[in-house]
């Protein structure tokens, strides 16, 4: 029996890459085909520079061993920039949001990725994330403040308060970003002002 893809009017090759395309976020059918009829009008080498650089950053990005952000090397620029105070830690659930609070230039501490939030209907408990790192972090460094910043929902706001009762005994103050960012919202779309704002009027847990 044919396939789909066999039985597209632009055969196999074509339908497969309007596949490809078609599952990535945001991505419907039609713009999959736009996508995938750019390819085929641009030059072998700039088609080849876009399937070099997907094929590279799966090959040479990796985790920060320090705060799991992603970086090329062993250690990522924020870790390794004596500027930053290893003593304020901001904790978020994604790489993407250390891009966010960065573009508001209102922090000047270190980070820490998450790498999601604590959500039992999806099967992701604390051992999914790096909270056990955070703590040892936390204890090892010395850490006297640590932002949450994860994000304003349910989910989020379950983790940050699952982070404080870990380290309930510890030494560290532990502070959220005020409350500018609606319930509910996520912190990459936030803008920029909201953000430094958060961050300068944070408050204790
Ligand atoms: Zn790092």
């Amino acid at each position: 029996m044919k396939t789909d893809e066999a039985d597209h009017p632009y055969g196999r090759s074509v339908a497969r890459l309007i596949e490809e395309f078609n599952r990535l976020p945001g991505i419907g059918k039609k713009s999959a085909e736009r996508l995938a009829n750019h390819i085929l009008a641009c030059s072998a080498a700039d088609a080849n520079a876009l399937a070099d650089a997907i094929r590279d950053v799966k090959t040479s990005v990796k985790r920060c061993s320090i705060c799991f952000n992603l970086t090329e090397d062993e250690v990522c620029g924020l870790c390794s920039n004596d500027r930053r105070d290893p003593q304020v830690v901001c904790v978020v659930e994604q790489p993407r949001d250390v891009v966010a609070l960065e573009s508001s230039g209102a922090f000047t501490g270190r980070y820490h990725v998450l790498g999601g939030r604590i959500a039992p209907l999806e099967g992701i408990g604390p051992e999914n994330l790096t909270i056990n790192q955070l703590v040892k972090r936390v204890r090892r460094d010395g850490v006297k403040e640590l932002v949450m910043a994860t994000n304003p929902t349910l989910e989020g706001d379950g983790t940050a308060l699952f982070i404080t009762n870990l380290l309930e005994n510890d030494d560290v103050r532990i502070t959220r970003l005020a409350r500018g960012i609606a319930s509910g919202s996520v912190l990459e779309f936030a803008n920029r002002e909201m953000l430094a704002d958060a961050l300068r009027g944070r408050q204790s847990f």
